[in-house]
């Protein structure tokens, strides 16, 4: 089932958005690696004091979720995951 990376609610009321966790240039690189998530569309994505796109620190954590995950799933160190993404947002 589908929830909201950041408060865990499940649409019903503010439809889920995907998100490409590592935007612009990297946005391709996301879809490939699978590093998307769902956000309320309103409060959690877009328009919210901690949405993603609002809010720098919520920004930073989705960054660090989604540089852990993509190290554990494709077994990269930190370097690796540099040289994939251009940055280590740890
Ligand atoms: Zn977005
Ligand atoms: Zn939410």
């Amino acid at each position: 089932m589908k929830e909201c990376w950041l408060c865990g609610r499940n649409g019903s009321f503010d439809p889920l958005d995907k998100h490409h966790i590592f935007g612009h240039t990297n946005r391709n690189k996301s879809e490939k690696y699978g590093l998307t998530v769902f956000l309320c569309h309103d409060r959690c994505h877009l328009n919210g004091e901690y949405a993603v796109h609002r809010n720098a620190q919520t920004m930073q954590m989705l960054h660090e979720y989604g540089q852990r995950k993509a190290m554990e799933e494709q077994g990269w160190t930190i370097e690796e995951f540099r040289n994939e993404f251009g940055k280590s947002y740890l």
